[in-house]
């Protein structure tokens, strides 16, 4: 059978989607597979597939049990034989599956990391015993085995282990979230071999994105439900306390909402998720604990009360929306001080090098709070993505931009970085363009040719001028005490009048954000 006749025959489906193909054809020639694609994309069916093709057991790695149940409900409904072992099975139960692996009954094993190498790898030992060997290992969620991925889990680790148990036996890690540097750790930490990295587009072309500046935000959110009571939507705050808080007034207001965290017991849990699941709830608010591996298709908004930690993980809970491929709203409120609050949260005790990279992840979340240019094209170019200008869907983009020749306010801000030679940040340039009177400036600046040059302009347009030359790469931060503004290379053009630069006109931000990063 060839892969295009299986997906038809036990997936119904009559074309693959994104890379699915490629992914498969590479994991049946056996080599290892790393693979990014979307939420909702299709990423089980890229080992699924191969499972029911190749000769012996798939083995799939995911982290939670109760996600177990589903996915092989769904495969034995399709007649594909799959089980899954874990803690919540009966000594009964396990034996049975046991027997039925000895007897080469089942395709796909699914099983939890500290499952497979717990007990002194006694199952390891057992699977490589077979009389049909394994003959695909699948990790989902791989992003879990990475310290700079957004959902760390310490039992991922275990996972080092495997090319040393199974040393010829393709490997695909699946994810559908990982910037560059947690894209390295997962090649590094499975230890694959030469494996075919497959990224697929991440745009989500259905979902709209917007940010609103958080004054009040309950009248707010009040305000962006008000004509969305039959639809379905997950609603994200960073603390349990305010997601209960959120959840009851919301019931006040004759919205269907349940709460969803890990302080609830698993009873309360299971149920509220039951209760979305089925749409007999229509909202859910919830901390990040809710979502991982939810297949809902028809969520039409996804909102955050708060900042996230980090731009894998917003894009990862936006894209719970809009699976169906329908139109849907992604929004978040934002104000500076929430940034400022995670900063003591996502600081890792004794790990100044993980602190960094969490502090920049959370500086890059920030700046996109704060843009003046598409925010697709910002997600998109986060994951490596090129990207049109304008998305036309989008907050910023929605927002009729006019642009007007800006070349000459660029070159002043420009020639000011230069002239101070790229070693201050923001609000220094900006009192320095406007000619300040502050003692340091003058004593150490006046007598430089740009200082005052931009009096005309008010200290709130600067910063927004300085914001979207950064957006537009025509200036960037260096990190050195504090951010620093510093040329690039595409800085000379613009000073040698070459670059002509088109910037938004003041007028239309009125609602935008007018706070300079946080730090
Ligand atoms: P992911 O794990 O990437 O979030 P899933 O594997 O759950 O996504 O797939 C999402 C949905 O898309 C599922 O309902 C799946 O059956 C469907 N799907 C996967 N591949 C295809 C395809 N080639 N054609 C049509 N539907 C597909
Ligand atoms: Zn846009």
């Amino acid at each position: 059978m060839t892969p295009t006749q299986a997906l038809q025959k036990y997936f119904g489906y009559s074309e693959f989607r994104h890379e699915q193909k490629a992914i498969i054809e590479h994991v049946l020639s056996g080599g290892d597979v790393m693979a990014l694609m979307p939420t909702g994309g299709g990423k089980s069916l890229c080992y699924q597939l191969p499972a029911v093709l190749l000769n012996g057991l798939t083995i799939v790695i995911s982290p939670l049990i109760a996600l177990m149940k589903d996915q092989v409900d769904s495969l034995n409904v399709a007649g594909i034989p799959a089980a899954f072992l874990n803690s919540s099975q009966s000594p009964d139960e396990q034996s049975r599956i046991i027997t039925k692996l000895n007897s080469n009954h089942i395709k796909l094993l699914y099983l939890a990391p500290e499952r497979l190498f717990g007990s002194g790898n006694k199952l390891v030992d057992f699977l490589r015993s077979l009389p049909v060997p394994v003959a695909q290992i699948a990790i989902d969620e791989a992003h879990c085995i990475s310290h700079w991925g957004h959902d760390f889990r310490p039992e991922y680790l275990m996972l080092a282990g495997l090319k040393d148990h199974f040393p010829n036996i393709p490997v695909i890690a699946l994810t559908a979230t990982a910037d560059k540097l947690t894209q390295k750790d997962i090649l590094e930490k499975l230890n694959l071999k030469h494996p075919a990295v497959f990224i697929s587009s991440f745009n989500r072309a259905n979902i709209t994105y917007r940010v609103n500046p958080k004054r009040n935000s309950f009248d707010q959110l009040l305000d962006f439900l008000g004509d969305k009571k039959d639809e379905s939507g997950i609603i994200y705050c960073l603390s349990r306390k305010s997601v209960e808080a959120l959840a009851i007034d919301l019931k006040a207001q004759g919205y269907s909402a349940e709460a969803y965290h890990a302080g609830l017991d698993n009873a309360t849990k299971a149920r509220n998720q039951e209760a979305f699941l089925r749409d007999d709830v229509k909202i859910i608010v919830a901390t990040i604990a809710f979502g991982m591996g939810i297949n809902k298709s028809n969520v039409r908004y996804v909102v955050h009360m708060d900042m996230p930690k980090n731009i894998e993980g917003y894009y990862q809970e936006t894209g719970r929306a809009g699976r169906d491929g329908l139109a849907s709203s992604a929004l978040l409120f934002y104000s500076p001080g929430d940034a400022i609050k995670l900063k003591s949260f996502v600081a890792i005790d004794g790990d100044p090098e993980q602190t960094q990279v969490m502090l920049s992840k959370l500086n890059d979340m920030a700046k996109y709070c704060q843009l003046p240019t598409c925010r697709r094209k910002y997600l998109l170019n986060y994951f490596d993505e090129q990207a049109p200008d304008h998305c036309g869907s989008c907050d910023v983009c929605l927002s009729e931009i006019t642009t007007f020749d800006g070349t000459e306010i660029a070159q002043k801000a420009l020639s000011a970085v230069y002239r101070l030679k790229e070693r201050f940040g923001t609000t220094y340039v900006i009192d320095f363009l406007r000619g300040s009177k502050n003692e340091k400036i003058r004593q150490e600046h006046k007598e430089i040719k740009t200082y005052g040059v931009g009096k005309d302009i008010s200290k709130a347009d600067w910063q927004r001028y300085i914001r979207e030359l950064v957006a537009l790469g025509y200036l960037k931060f260096t990190e050195t005490e504090y951010p620093v503004l510093t040329l690039t290379s595409k800085s000379e053009a613009v000073l040698k009048g070459l670059q002509k630069v088109d910037l938004v006109a003041t007028q239309t931000m009125e609602e935008g954000p007018t706070e300079t990063l946080p730090f």
